[in-house]
């Protein structure tokens, strides 16, 4: 693609996320220009490639083949072809493979060029209409109800803007589950089919998200982003709330009574409300 050069270059290019519009004209170029690609899926891109009248050809590059094909895409790079690394939708290493590839590349010194586009952290935020200025992206939430309650509570006094993707089928059991640490009262927003035909955006507290995700089916179908406020709690709240995490590390060893002892002391808060709050955590285990 490009002339004098000894290596190639790996160029990570965003698809769109539902709408074929959102493909770029630059994206377009690369994907016909480079020499190989390297797709998530080849099936699934194959009909994204067609759309766009190009006939690259393509190998996979997925999360179970990812750390043999890097040395074979390292080889290709070497002997001075370009390729272009793209996933199902959105932008590659987002919630996707990639990773691996970028970074062996880089200790390499072979050059990784961006080729940005759609990605649905960035198309949910930019329309929450929550604050934008500082935000963290969670990716997926452990599966597990347990491990997935565990690090929500490590995020219970985090004040950034916190986007989270989930399944659909999982929505209405995350959404109870986010308005059992966070409280009813925090705000969020569920982006539903970003850019597609069915494109819903749900606003308001946690409490009336799950009241809505029980009454309206159409919540749980196609892909979800949730984006959730960050806390804006004052300096007391935010000390009850580092107690209770804590309190919820010591319970997993301790009975109630020491946990929340414990916790009283290395927080230096209530110590009757640390147990009060022991008892229901271990009733409710
Ligand atoms: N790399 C992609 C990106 O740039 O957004 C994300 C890939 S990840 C495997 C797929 C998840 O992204 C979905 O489960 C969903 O949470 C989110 N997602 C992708 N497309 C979406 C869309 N059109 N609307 C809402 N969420 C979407």
């Amino acid at each position: 693609m490009t002339a004098a050069k000894s290596c190639g270059i790996l160029y990570v290019v965003a698809t769109p996320i539902g709408n074929l519009d959102d493909f770029s004209a630059r994206a377009s170029r690369v994907l016909n220009e480079v020499d190989l690609i390297a797709a998530e899926d080849t099936r699934h891109s194959g009909q994204l490639l067609r759309a766009i009248g190009c006939t690259t050809p393509m190998i996979s590059l997925h999360e179970h083949n990812e750390g043999r094909r890097v040395e074979e895409l390292v080889s290709h790079l070497q002997d001075g072809k370009d390729v272009a690394l793209i996933s199902d939708a959105g932008t590659p290493l987002i919630s996707d493979p990639g990773f691996a590839l970028v970074r062996a590349l880089i200790e390499k010194d072979i050059r990784v060029i961006p080729v940005p586009g759609a990605c649905a952290v960035i198309s949910a935020l930019c329309v929450s209409a929550l604050p934008t200025d500082r935000f963290m992206f969670e990716g997926f939430l452990p599966a597990k109800s347990g491990k997935r309650r565990d690090h929500l509570m490590q995020l219970r006094r985090e004040p950034r803007t916190m986007v989270f993707y989930e399944a659909p089928h999982r929505i209405g059991d995350s959404l109870e589950e986010l308005r059992q640490v966070f409280g009813d009262e925090r705000n969020a927003v569920v982006c539903r089919e970003l850019t597609k035909v069915h494109e819903t955006i749900y606003r308001g507290t946690l409490k009336q998200l799950c009241e809505l995700a029980a009454t309206d089916a159409n919540m749980s179908r196609g892909e979800i982003v949730i984006v959730l406020a960050g806390c804006e709690c004052s300096e007391d709240v935010a000390s009850t709330l580092q107690a209770e995490q804590v309190l919820e590390v010591l319970l997993q060893e301790l009975p109630a009574s020491q946990a929340a002892k414990l916790a009283a002391k290395l927080c230096k808060v209530d110590r009757a409300q640390m147990y009060e709050l022991a008892v229901k955590s271990k009733a409710g285990r």
